[in-house]
């Protein structure tokens, strides 16, 4: 922590930056009053401020404009906010109207109207103002009533706070395109400034890259003034501050003015620009190695840094997914499905070793004091393991793919091993050996022969005393399982409930909270040590002596998973035909409940986020726990909401460990057919692309918010939302599935698109696996355009 003092004069000064309206003091002349246009392409196109070294206005993007603030350079102009950043640019008959009601409005070629300014209805803007600061202010009677400040970008100028609902910066793409790009600085309610790779979905801690490491310090404003200082500030309780950066005694500070911008290379930076000489140059930055901001190259690539650039290497074995854009990372041109337990394959593999290289995430094995060889063998015996970091204190951490946020650099002292697929080959089954006996040792064979015969029937009658003796405690052992309900003694984390136990939680059972295809679920409270906990319990009132086995095996599944995107199993009671399972409780309902029932449209970026997690859950059943567990009922009634709206899926009741091209019984289970895959409906054969079929309804759903089929619809080809979302994606109408709703990330509601059309691809070859279901959400795989869904369409 650098200084920390208290200072009322700064506390002031917040004071005033935070909350006091500001009354206009600019000069008349320049007072910009409606009604007034500016043109993209033609004169004139921007207001000055009055020293004319800031403008507002349309500026130049590629071919077309984009409207902004910028500060004006003798060779380059310097952009410090944009206005819709992420809307397309606009071409040159695009044109800016101040209106005589006060509203700041863009029209575009088509006859399209954009609000640049949100303002209550109740509020008359009477003028505008394009500050020396470089804050574009909207006045109503000489009182600010919106200003560019409080909705900055990627830059905050002297003078400018990061706080409150207004607390963070997002990286432009480039120094061209100001739209949204990959980084994102955070000034975080608990007093911890953050930056991180802005993950699409959510931000995410191990997307970390630089902090303040001052949580807990009651920090909750990040300033810059005009004399230089880059510093955090406490509430007004505490008044602390802590200084970031300092240049206020390095020169002339009326001729200088000061920014703050994250990057699109994802470092922050504190420029300096000298008015009189016209000179730009950085002061400070956060990383002094550009490879630190996570995300500057892809999964399963590296980043090495040539002084400032940063650049982008395959890990061997590895080849960019597309050349020209080196960021969207590398593929293995050979991959084994699902780490498919052939005993036929046999998978050649090489391992390279890397100095000095390290990656980001958690390992799914670690193992202490091993040999560097051990090490390099643990992997490339163990089908799961993609690639090692090996430590000089002899720690073994084995990675599954993709590894993401590679970096290698000289002070690293880790060493990796990546295993690269080289090929597989069948091999031959074992051919009946053939001995050639001679004449002369037949009298010796014969002789062996009988000892031979001998010893083995001596063992065939030692073998059936052991079988009996082996029948006989296996029938006294079932008994026992019976009465005493262990039946899981290999899920040591399962509580046993007796039902008394779970009568008195659940007050008789009274608080139904819903039926199912199996029983009813009733809510109930476990009192625990100072610390009761609510809790789940499935009745199961129509199961039959023959489906109790059903219910060993949901136990049995659910009791071996782990993963925030599953319900937890907590315990069970299995007393005679009393058979009740223990769940954590989720407070939040279902998700059809949340997606199909709530009188208003839930938030798009809180839907995406649910999304993600349901398609984390499904990766993880396929391909991360033990064994490969095909759910075979995914449907939104089968996926709850945590009080944090974190999506988690249950009811494994047809959950079957099972490997791929099996059977299962067909849906059975109430509203379930039009989330299950046709080759399942027609053949009952399933496969993890049957999972991966529901995901994709499951995915439509989500993002129109309405079910699969409605009737209630303003034309036919609604009524279907696959058929519906089809035409729409087609015919470039995506704004139709999320009319109404703000906020809405375009480009990510047609990523989810393309994901959910290819996920309900008739034939299940074309459905990718969960993992690349994931990648193509998260935006790190590009998608290619899907083919209609079903050929009925
Ligand atoms: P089916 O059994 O046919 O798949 P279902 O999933 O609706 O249908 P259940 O799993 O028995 O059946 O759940 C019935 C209802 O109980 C759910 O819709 C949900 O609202 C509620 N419920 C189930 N588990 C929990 C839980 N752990 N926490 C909170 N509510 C739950």
């Amino acid at each position: 922590m650098a200084h920390l003092l208290q200072s009322d004069i700064l506390l002031l000064f917040l004071l005033l930056s935070l909350h006091v309206i500001i009354i206009a003091q600019e000069n008349e002349s320049n007072i910009i009053r409606p009604p007034s246009s500016l043109y993209a392409g033609k004169h004139p196109s921007s207001w000055p401020s009055s020293s004319g070294y800031f403008r507002f206005g349309f500026y130049p993007q590629g071919n077309e404009y984009a409207v902004g603030i910028w500060l004006v350079g003798r060779s380059e102009n310097t952009t410090v906010w944009t206005a819709n950043r992420d809307d397309p640019p606009v071409s040159s008959n695009a044109t800016l109207e101040f209106t005589t009601q006060g509203i700041l409005h863009l029209r575009t070629e088509d006859g399209m109207e954009k609000i640049i300014a949100n303002l209550a209805r109740s509020v008359s803007v009477d003028s505008a103002s394009m500050l020396d600061t470089g804050n574009f202010v909207l006045y109503q009677n000489r009182t600010v009533v919106w200003e560019s400040f409080n909705f900055p970008t990627d830059t905050i100028l002297g003078g400018q706070n990061l706080s409150g609902s207004h607390n963070q910066l997002i990286s432009s793409v480039s120094r061209s395109n100001h739209s949204s790009g990959s980084y994102l600085l955070r000034m975080q309610d608990d007093g911890n400034l953050v930056a991180y790779a802005n993950n699409p979905a959510e931000v995410d801690p191990s997307d970390a890259y630089w902090d303040t490491g001052t949580d807990g310090w009651y920090f909750s404003v990040l300033n810059l003034n005009e004399r230089g200082v880059l510093a955090m500030y406490s509430s007004p309780k505490f008044h602390q501050e802590n200084v970031l950066a300092n240049l206020s005694a390095t020169g002339n500070e009326t001729m200088i003015i000061y920014r703050a911008t994250l990057d699109p290379d994802g470092n922050f930076r504190l420029y300096s620009h000298q008015l009189e000489s016209n000179t730009n140059s950085h002061k400070w930055q956060i990383l002094n190695d550009v490879c630190d901001a996570k995300g500057q190259c892809g999964l399963n690539s590296y980043c090495s840094s040539r002084g400032k650039d940063a650049e982008c290497y395959c890990y061997p074995g590895f080849t960019f997914i597309d050349e020209n854009s080196k960021s969207l990372g590398c593929s293995q041109n050979f991959t084994i499905d699902g780490c498919v337990a052939r005993k036929d394959l046999v998978i050649h593999y090489n391992i390279t070793t890397l100095d000095n290289m390290y990656w980001a995430g958690d390992p799914y094995s670690a193992k202490p004091n091993l040999e560097k060889e051990d090490c390099m063998k643990a992997c490339q015996e163990d089908c799961s393991c993609g690639g090692v970091l090996y430590s000089d204190r002899k720690s073994c951490r084995m990675y599954r793919l993709p590894l993401k946020y590679g970096k290698r650099h000289g002070n690293i002292t880790t060493t990796a091993f990546i295993k690269c697929i080289l090929g597989s080959t069948i091999s031959p089954p074992p051919e009946t050996s053939q001995i050639l006996i001679s004449e002369g040792n037949q009298s010796l064979i014969l002789t062996m022969g009988l000892g031979l015969g001998s010893v083995t029937s001596l063992c065939f009658v030692i073998a059936i005393c052991s079988f009996l003796l082996y029948r006989h405690r296996l029938q006294n052992y079932k008994k026992l399982l019976e009465n005493k309900s262990s039946v899981l003694t290999e899920q040591f984390t399962l509580r046993s409930f007796t039902f008394d136990e779970l009568d008195e939680a659940t007050h008789g059972f009274q608080d139904e909270l819903g039926k199912g295809s199996f029983g009813t679920v009733y809510k109930g409270i476990l009192p625990g040590d100072g610390k009761s906990k609510t809790i789940a319990v499935k009745r199961l009132e129509k199961v039959n002596e023959g489906e109790t086995d059903q219910i060993r095996t949901e136990m049995t599944v659910i009791g071996r998973t782990n993963h925030r995107n599953l319900v937890r199993l907590l315990g069970f009671c299995v007393e005679g035909s009393r058979k009740l399972l223990v769940y954590e409780y989720l407070g939040n309902g279902s998700l059809a409940n949340f997606l199909f029932n709530m009188n208003k449209r839930s938030v798009w970026k809180e839907r995406a986020r649910i999304a993600l997690d349901v398609a984390k859950g499904i990766l993880y059943l396929h391909e991360e726990c033990e064994g490969c567990i095909i759910h075979c009922n995914l449907k939104p009634h089968n996926i709850l909401l945590d009080d944090s709206l974190t999506a988690k899926i249950s009811d494994f009741g047809l959950a079957k460990l099972l490997r791929p091209n099996q059977t299962c019984s067909t849906p059975r289970t109430k509203g379930t057919a039009w989330y299950s895959a046709p080759e399942w409906q027609s053949s009952g054969l399933v496969s993890v692309k049957v999972d991966v079929y529901s995901f994709g309804v499951i995915l439509l759903e989500i993002i129109c918010c309405r079910s699969n089929i409605e009737v209630q619809v303003s034309s036919a080809d609604e009524i279907l939302l696959s058929t519906w979302v089809y035409s729409c994606f087609i015919g470039g109408e995506l704004n139709k599935l999320v009319v109404g709703e703000e906020e809405v990330d375009m480009k990510m509601v047609e990523r989810f698109v393309k994901v959910g059309l290819w996920c309900i691809q008739d034939d299940p070859n074309l459905r990718p696996p969960m993992k690349n279901v994931i990648l193509m959400l998260e935006g790190t795989m590009t998608i290619p355009v899907p083919p209609s869904p079903s050929l009925l369409l």
